[in-house]
């Protein structure tokens, strides 16, 4: 069996919500200029890796090459080599690692000096390339002054700003967006047997990321599902979620609001029902707090949207403000 997830999409027909993506890259591949480096950039789980492998099929089929196909074939050597994942021209460097190293990119410094074995060029992916040791970054600017002929390196990364401009300033940028909501739903609904309520639910609350979404549906259900939803919503930085919260239409950003609501509101009557338990009593008053803050947070939050303050704003605001009545009834416990 080939050794991959064999739901990876193999085109990209079937990448679904990065539409913009995918015409900087055919329009690469079509103009037969393509670029040495890529800088696919967005926030994370929204494809740019998955989209990274596909685009490296195009560049290794022989089929494609040739110009005698403008999708990758699935048949030639390289094809079936990429798919049972031995592909001898494809790097994916820093997969499974929190960072990529300066062994890794002396390493790859040294892969791409090599001639291709088996497609007319080598792909290597480099994955968050904010990640990057500054070592490593500053040997792989090297390469990327001087790339050896038929070397593309495609980087990914969901924090440009923490990139070098050095790097930033020598790749094509390729822009990818949080997912719709109906986007997410199709994909999440490939990947995990679930019915479609809840897909959306899942959806809804993963702001554009299949990663959070999946994360979602895997989580254990807690005593109260919405706890687990809302650590997960102050297990980032106020400002990154506040920045993929605002880039999302206002529809999605509604329904956010909403579900986030509703939850809370189920987890302020469970805490209201274990308060009538004598004995609970001192923990659940905290937890009936808590929950009631955090509601108002939001219902705040939607009427400034309704105000058209800025969605920037809101949702930092929102965020910090989970934040901090997180900290404090850590602080009560
Ligand atoms: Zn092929």
């Amino acid at each position: 069996m080939p050794d991959q997830n064999l739901r990876e999409p193999l085109r990209f027909g079937d990448i679904v919500g990065q539409e913009l993506a995918i015409a900087v890259l055919r329009a690469s591949l079509t103009s037969g200029r393509l670029a040495h480096a890529y800088m696919f950039r967005g926030p994370s789980g929204c494809g740019k890796a998955t989209t990274g492998r596909v685009f490296a099929r195009y560049l290794l089929c022989s089929e494609v090459s040739e110009g005698k196909s403008q999708e990758p074939c699935g048949q030639c050597p390289s094809c079936v080599r990429f798919s049972y994942g031995t592909h001898p021209d494809f790097f994916d460097v820093g997969k499974g690692q929190r960072t990529i190293k300066i062994e890794d990119s002396h390493q790859m410094i040294e892969d791409s000096m090599k001639k291709p074995f088996l497609a007319s060029r080598k792909v290597f992916l480099l994955r968050d390339v904010e990640n990057m040791t500054r070592e490593a970054s500053n040997a792989l600017l090297k390469a990327l002054e001087e790339p050896p002929p038929s070397t593309c390196f495609v980087l990914t990364s969901s924090n440009p700003a923490a990139v070098p401009d050095t790097v930033i300033s020598r790749c094509q940028a390729v822009p990818f967006r949080p997912l719709p909501v109906k986007a997410l739903v199709h994909i999440i609904s490939g990947l995990r047997d679930v019915t479609p309520g809840v897909a959306l639910e899942a959806a809804r609350f993963a702001a554009g990321s299949v990663e959070k979404a999946l994360l979602l549906l895997d989580a254990q259900d807690g005593a109260c599902g919405s706890h687990t939803l809302l650590e997960e919503a102050l297990g980032e930085s106020p400002i990154v979620q506040a920045e993929r919260y605002s880039h999302m239409d206002a529809e999605g950003q509604r329904q956010f609001l909403d579900s986030l609501g509703v939850d809370l509101e189920k987890c302020l009557e469970l805490s209201l029902e274990s308060q009538s338990e004598e004995t609970k009593k001192g923990a659940n008053e905290g937890n009936f707090r808590f929950y009631r803050d955090c509601l108002l947070s939001v219902m705040k939050a939607k009427r400034r949207l309704e105000r058209n303050v800025s969605p920037f704003l809101t949702f930092a605001g929102l965020f910090f403000e989970l934040r901090q009545l997180s900290s404090q009834e850590k602080r009560s416990e």
